[in-house]
């Protein structure tokens, strides 16, 4: 590919230094003109950079552009919705008055804030249908390691020791992570050729050491668990929970009943579907549901309306105890709260347009890629990567081949029981113009393929870090500060 093909992105990039080595040549008197009073004070200032404001100012803002953002183009990067975060969610939340406000003040000092929250339970806990419903977990991962919290308090209130928790292969990969920090062993439930979950297998694993099955759906090949309901009574006559990953809420948002489906616990992430940037350790917010015979063991604390119209935080009475320092991430959930308004009663054409838009990358890849799975695609498609191995290359080149286009990359090598997995998930927020405009990027990688030339198992060209040798990065670590 020439560098000056309609790929290639303009934007010049030069080698950055890091700020110690930018403080050799860009050096600042120290000052010790601090007022620190005795023993507190350094005998000796610590070598730290201590570079000019503008010079910072440019080292930060040339890094930034090494970087792709949502901003930049599609960010396909499947099983993490990285959609449009609207800027009216940015602006509210950081107002002044939601700002300043200090967690341990007391409820009646911020009835305003408790409201938010309290609303932000009961509209999830309406769009879910089920009736418990805590904001206070950190994350999606941190959600789920809350949930099997409260399923194991559950069993122990009950006297009954169950040892194993049943996971699909097609469930995220934080669902036997968190049953193991938790305590459990993992029972692994095969998929089916249609890519859900085996329900003889399921039926053969289910025993009564089993506390629960955590399942996620859609799943992690982007396909709906038709038969949830049968799951269900599987699990119910063993006295089995049924957990239920809805970190893809995007693909069935308002649109299914959770309650129908006998789930028991469930956590959803606010940060991917009710919008929050995300992604490279922002904070996020990963709110659980619950049904009724669950609702008492929810982490504290909880937002509750008394008679009185008064917002008051409440502990449930077998509540497995704080998880998280106050709330848990307020402005999150005040982003959440933003979304949720904006949308009104319309947020299930959230689901609809994220479902269409990923049938339609689904369609129009087809001729390129392998398709995984035979059920009819949620809000992402995974491929395999077959036809490119046919042509001797791997996910890893087409997936830098795309870094030569402008693009970021797909989620790849995930889920794990898939071929070079290459998972593709739009969102709801691309235009038809995007999505086509990265479709032809992908059919020009699979001309290169075809061309004697083939550059693509070299790539990436046009980015400033070429490719790298990742055992060698792995093996022999060359650390510079
Ligand atoms: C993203 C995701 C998680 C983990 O959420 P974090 O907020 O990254 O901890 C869990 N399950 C599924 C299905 C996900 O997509």
């Amino acid at each position: 590919m020439e560098k000056n093909s309609k790929w290639y992105s303009s934007m010049v990039v030069r080698k950055e230094p890091l700020l110690i080595e930018l403080d050799e040549a860009d050096k600042v008197e120290k000052e010790s003109s601090y007022k620190i009073a005795g023993a507190a004070l350094r005998k000796k200032p610590e070598d730290f950079p201590t570079v000019s404001e503008p010079v910072l100012m440019r080292h930060y803002h040339r890094l930034a552009r090494w970087n792709y953002s949502w901003d930049d183009g599609l960010y396909p990067l499947g099983s993490c919705t990285m959609k449009y975060n609207p800027v009216i969610n940015e602006s509210i939340a950081s107002d002044s008055s939601f700002v300043s406000l200090h967690p341990a003040l007391p409820d009646e000092a911020t009835q305003g804030a408790l409201e938010i929250i309290w609303d932000v339970q009961n509209m999830l806990s309406q769009i879910i249908d089920l009736p418990g419903l805590s904001l206070t977990p950190a994350a999606g991962a941190h959600g789920e390691l809350a949930g099997v919290f409260m399923m194991k308090k559950y069993f122990e209130k009950k006297g009954q020791k169950r040892t194993k928790v049943l996971v699909p292969d097609s469930a995220h990969g934080t669902n036997p992570a968190s049953a193991a920090m938790a305590g459990y062993s993992i029972v692994n439930v095969p998929s089916n050729s249609s890519g859900l979950t085996d329900l003889e297998a399921l039926a053969s694993l289910a025993d009564e050491e089993c506390a629960a099955l955590m399942i996620t759906n859609p799943n992690t090949l982007g396909l709906f668990e038709t038969e949830i309901v049968k799951i269900k009574e599987i699990l119910e006559n063993r006295g089995i929970l049924l957990y239920m990953d809805g970190a893809n809420l995007n693909a069935i948002l308002d649109k299914v009943s959770f309650g129908k489906m006998g789930v028991d616990i469930t956590q959803l992430n606010l940060h991917k579907t009710f919008s929050t940037p995300h992604g490279g350790g922002g904070p996020g917010q990963g709110a659980i549901g619950c049904s009724e015979r669950l609702m008492d063991f929810l982490p504290s604390p909880l937002v509750e309306k008394n008679e009185q119209g008064q917002y008051r935080n409440i502990t449930p009475e077998n509540s497995i105890g704080p998880i998280k320092g106050w709330s848990g991430h307020f402005g999150n959930i005040l982003r959440a709260w933003v979304y949720l308004k904006s949308y009104g009663n319309e947020i299930h054409k959230v689901a609809e347009r994220a479902v269409l838009n990923a049938n339609y990358m689904k369609k129009k890849l087809s001729p390129f890629l392998e398709k995984v799975g035979v059920s009819a695609n949620m809000h992402e498609v995974v491929f395999n990567q077959k036809t490119l191995q046919a042509k001797g290359a791997t996910t890893m080149n087409f997936a830098k081949a795309l870094l030569d286009r402008g693009f970021y990359a797909p989620t790849v090598y995930f889920p794990l029981h898939v071929n070079g997995a290459i998972m593709v998930e739009p969102s709801e927020s691309e235009s038809k113009g995007e999505m086509d405009t990265f479709i032809a990027a992908v059919e020009d990688i699979f001309k290169e393929l075809e061309s004697s030339d083939q550059k693509i198992t070299a790539s990436p060209h046009n980015t400033y870090v070429k490719k790298i040798d990742e055992v060698g990065a792995a093996r022999n670590p060359v650390l510079k500060w």
